[in-house]
């Protein structure tokens, strides 16, 4: 592991690497054990030269956004957490704005009413990257990235970068084909319209608002734990089947939103899978309906 250590320093500066980063510093879970490395490469050279190393090495690696959509294990991530804080840039010509994966959504939203563009609206208030966002197909209030994004640039896993249409990226509901193609996600590539940028700031504050009187927005937690099962409402089948404020450890079910596990305080990532799965089995054996995991989970669980 040492020379593992001392080839990444060669190519990235240290101030770019960590070591033994608690996870929960960085998920809005705030859950999770340490990772082995915590890297922030500036450029693609650096992220190539990382990834390159990796596969060479043979140690894993696995991006990170804002963590608004992860669960860590409690023994943490026995490999390379890559983040790219660094890519952040917002570039936006008449109506089409692209930005770096690393931006999160509230200040690309803030940047795209500042220009009077409309149609990013519903993204404002979700807690994660535009990298992420992708990856999810993230959405919310009858809109998802999929009906705006027109392209995205991705570094491939032989290190390529190459250039997608939105319908490469095959965006369906809170799925794309980013994690299967093993692709990292650089920048993405929006189509809006022009609007009043009072209407675009109003609109923004009302589904702010709304999120804050229908989500337990006061717990640390990772938003919708399960996928909406076609024909139901996962918080609905959770709440019917008498789960409102079920906790196991330090984890619950929201009393404010059946559809979110919250961290009432101190809950392991065990807390949260034995919680889940238990709503998983009780929801199946009354109603069933069987729930699928939205929150992605990284180490072992
Ligand atoms: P992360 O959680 O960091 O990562 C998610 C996945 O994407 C991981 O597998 C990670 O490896 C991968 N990834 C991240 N960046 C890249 C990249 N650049 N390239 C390749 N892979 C990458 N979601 C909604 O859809 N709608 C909502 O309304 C919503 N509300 C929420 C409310 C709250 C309070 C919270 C906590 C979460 C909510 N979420 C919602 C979930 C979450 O915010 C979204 O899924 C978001 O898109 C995740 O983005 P992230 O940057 O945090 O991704």
């Amino acid at each position: 592991m040492q020379e593992f250590q001392s080839q990444l320093e060669r190519i990235l500066s240290l101030s770019s690497i960590r070591l033994q980063e608690p996870m929960k510093a960085h998920t809005t879970f705030r859950i999770g054990g340490p990772a082995d490395y915590y890297v922030s490469p500036r450029d693609e050279k650096e992220l190539m030269g990382v990834c390159s190393l990796c596969r060479h090495a043979e140690v894993p690696y696995s991006l990170l956004g804002n963590g608004s959509n992860l669960l860590v294990s409690d023994e943490g991530y026995r490999g390379v957490m890559i983040t790219l804080d660094a890519w952040d840039e917002v570039r936006i010509q008449e109506t089409t704005v692209t930005a770096g994966a690393g931006i999160l959504l509230s200040k690309l939203a803030k940047k795209i009413a500042e220009a009077s563009l409309t149609g990013f609206e519903f993204a404002a208030g979700i807690p994660g990257s535009l990298g992420g966002a992708l990856v999810m197909n993230a959405g919310a209030y009858g809109s998802e990235m999929r009906e705006i994004v027109t392209g995205a640039k991705v570094m491939t896993r032989e290190g390529e970068i190459r250039e997608l249409s939105g319908a490469e990226l095959e965006l369906g509901y809170r799925t794309s084909c980013i994690p299967a193609k093993d692709y990292i996600v650089l920048e993405g590539t929006f189509e809006l319209q022009h609007g009043e940028a009072e209407a675009i700031y109003r609109r923004m504050e009302e589904l702010s608002m709304q999120r804050k009187s229908k989500q337990p927005l006061e717990y640390p937690s990772a938003g919708s734990t399960f996928k909406r099962p076609s024909g139901y409402f996962a918080g609905k089948l959770i709440e019917d089947a008498g789960l409102r404020g079920f906790c196991i450890g330090g984890a619950q079910v929201s009393e404010k939103h059946c559809g979110f596990v919250i961290n009432r305080g101190g809950a392991s990532a065990a807390d949260v899978m034995n919680l889940c799965k238990e709503v998983q089995h009780r929801v199946e054996e009354q109603f069933g309906v069987v729930l699928e995991m939205e929150v992605k989970r990284l180490g072992s669980m």
